[in-house]
């Protein structure tokens, strides 16, 4: 019977905990706050979207993203899914979001919190670990809790002020390579005076995502205007690649205000639509598409001219804001803001198949402290718990 202790109680930590004493090891968690699992509960507003009915590969980003490839399959999805049925968590799937049934975040904690009690796992939290030494083919931690097979499962700085957070420096000191951690999941702020203006304002978007001018990627949903930039699920979806790059690269977001009933050549939809109001200002135009404070800015000084005497060049130019308005991004918020960091642990220093360490025998690393970060969407829950589940099934 192995003796394994889990630093850090969140949801990688305590599924690899419950999996490892359901296999016979003799489990302690170490975490530092007074509770376990205290960010799941703000996962998903509250509600915690812990899964996505489409688990793969598309949804991850990693530097060594071939790495991570080969566990992002069907049979870990059931892993997953089988283990949250095991703990009694009925699912509410909305196209493919799971949800505790209840559609509050705490279930999923109590109902881990029971199972861990169930198998007599020692918990000791306000335990904050700040030395793992390797003496005698033991592990010893902070000078007085020993064990053979160690799991670090204390996350990464998002959600954290920096220096509160130090899981980076413990698995530096144990020799693991760190990929640069970065925000991602997060707003982007616009060093603008013009935010001030459409702050509060939401709006449908199409939004292109371009790297040095080249196009990158495209999401598509509900943007936040805020006083700091933008914000919205599909803005952070974008972030973590601007996040990565911003050191080296310019990045500009292109906003189609329109989607779906015009792509391009808006002059062309605006003439069908306006050969039945004729005599319409640009205002009134723009006022019947979109959000009346983002029309305000919008048309510039074109509010009051009439489209009828508009030639084709300037409508051109006064209506491409509706399908191609650009603006450019000069940062990210940081990392208390942020839900997840991308970076973190090289995957090429951990066995992916056990999560154990390559060099160092018995240590293994989990959750959002390696080098892999998701969508939004029940993608970092998912890769959390399956990252527990595969390091306390072979910790044995
Ligand atoms: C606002 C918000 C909303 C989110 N919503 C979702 C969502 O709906 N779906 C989704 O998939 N993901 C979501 N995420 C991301 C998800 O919460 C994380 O990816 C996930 O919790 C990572 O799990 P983890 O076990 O690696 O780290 P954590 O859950 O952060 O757990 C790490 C644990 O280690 C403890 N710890 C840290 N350092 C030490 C130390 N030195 N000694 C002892 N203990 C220590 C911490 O206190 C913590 O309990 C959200 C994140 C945030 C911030």
């Amino acid at each position: 019977m192995s003796k394994v202790i889990v630093v850090g109680g969140g949801a990688s930590g305590m599924v690899s905990a419950i999996v490892a004493a359901r296999n016979g090891s003799s489990v302690t968690i170490l975490e530092k706050n007074n509770s376990l699992g205290k960010k799941i509960l703000v996962t998903g507003n509250g509600k915690c979207n812990y899964f996505n009915d489409d688990f793969s590969i598309n949804h991850y980003y990693s530097n060594n993203i071939d790495i991570l490839d080969r566990i992002i399959n069907d049979d870990n999805k059931k892993r997953v899914l089988d283990f949250f049925l095991s703990i009694g968590v009925i699912p509410d799937i909305k196209n493919g979001y799971y949800y505790p049934y209840s559609n509050q975040a705490i279930s999923i904690v109590n109902a881990l919190n029971i199972e861990i009690k169930r198998l007599g796992i020692n918990v000791i939290t306000n335990c904050y670990v700040n030395d793992i030494k390797y003496v005698n083919e033991s592990y010893i931690v902070n000078d007085k809790y020993s064990c053979d097979k160690l799991i670090i499962s204390s996350g990464s700085y998002s959600y954290y002020n920096y220096d509160d957070v130090n899981s980076y420096k413990l698995v530096s000191k144990l020799g693991f390579d760190i990929i640069n951690p970065m925000p991602a999941l997060v707003q982007l702020v616009i060093n603008n005076k013009i935010t001030k203006e459409w702050a509060g304002v939401r709006v449908y978007s199409k939004v292109k995502l371009y790297e040095d001018n080249k196009f990158v990627k495209e999401e598509e949903g509900e943007v936040l205007f805020t006083n700091y930039g933008v914000s919205g699920i599909c803005i952070m979806q974008l972030s973590g690649i601007i996040a990565r790059g911003l050191n080296d690269h310019k990045y500009s977001l292109v906003f189609n205000f329109i989607p779906n009933i015009c792509d391009d050549d808006v002059v062309n939809f605006l003439d069908k639509y306006n050969s039945r109001c004729p005599n319409r200002k640009v205002i009134e135009i723009y006022d019947s598409l979109i959000n009346y404070k983002l029309g305000n800015i919008l048309v510039g000084n074109y509010g009051n001219k009439y489209y009828n005497e508009l030639t084709l060049e300037e409508k051109n130019i006064i209506f491409n804001n509706l399908i191609n308005y650009k603006i450019n991004i000069d940062d990210t918020k940081g990392y208390k803001e942020s839900q997840v960091c991308s970076g973190g642990v090289k995957l090429d220093s951990i066995n992916i198949n056990s999560m154990e360490s390559i060099s160092n025998p018995g240590l293994y690393v989990i959750g959002e402290l390696l080098d892999v970060n998701g969508d939004c969407g029940g993608y970092n829950l998912g890769f959390a718990w399956l990252s527990g589940i595969i390091a306390g099934d072979n910790c044995d």
